[in-house]
């Protein structure tokens, strides 16, 4: 069992994970989300929301769930999930979005660059990146294909575990995009491998 790691407000990380492994990711003062990514430990195969709906035939996912890789393959599989919501909608928050939806102008902390760096640190060139698996955010869709967000679900504590089902090059990001968390500023996440 690896020691905790925290994961500083709006900062991602990077691990490596060997099949078997067991990731704890943390939410230590409730309320916040983040963004995860995976690829496989050697770059050929990255996460998919698209390939996750169509073998799991739904858009939520928990206890139980696999994520699937571009090529099909199991990446993690959902092993315990005290909080039962996630997302697997949205792209990680980008400068672009914080640009064109809250007209920032100067550089702003993001899901994107914070996943791309920690991935560029084992040699993984990331960008662009498509939908990540966007734990503890509550996004809903209405029947009209409207999208609402909610506060995350997770309370101070609270975790998520997932089983690496082949070795894996894992991105982890705190999401600083307020819209995520309630309204509430960033907060740190924290990690450790079971
Ligand atoms: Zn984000």
């Amino acid at each position: 069992m690896s020691e905790r790691q925290l994961i500083p407000a709006a900062h991602g990380a990077g691990l490596r994970l060997k099949r078997g492994d067991r990731l704890r990711v943390i939410d230590p003062e409730g309320g916040q989300s983040g963004d995860l990514f995976a690829f496989s430990a050697d770059g050929s195969q990255r996460l998919s929301s698209g390939r996750t709906f169509d073998y799991g035939g739904k858009i939520y996912v928990s206890t139980g769930d696999v994520l699937w890789s571009d090529r099909s393959n199991p990446m993690l599989t959902i092993v315990s999930d005290d909080v039962g919501k996630h997302d697997l909608l949205y792209a990680p928050c980008s400068l672009e979005m914080y640009r064109k939806q809250y007209g920032v102008t100067g550089y702003h902390a993001n899901c994107h660059d914070n996943l791309c760096g920690a991935l560029r640190e084992f040699g993984i060139e990331a960008a662009p990146l498509a939908s990540a698996f966007n734990f503890f955010m509550d996004a809903d869709v209405a029947p009209d294909g409207r999208l609402t967000f909610s506060p995350p679900r997770s309370r101070a504590g609270d975790s998520i575990v997932l089983r690496a089902e082949m070795d894996l090059a894992i991105a982890l990001s705190a999401c600083p995009a307020s819209t995520c968390n309630g309204g509430a500023p960033p907060k740190p996440l924290a990690y450790e491998v079971i």
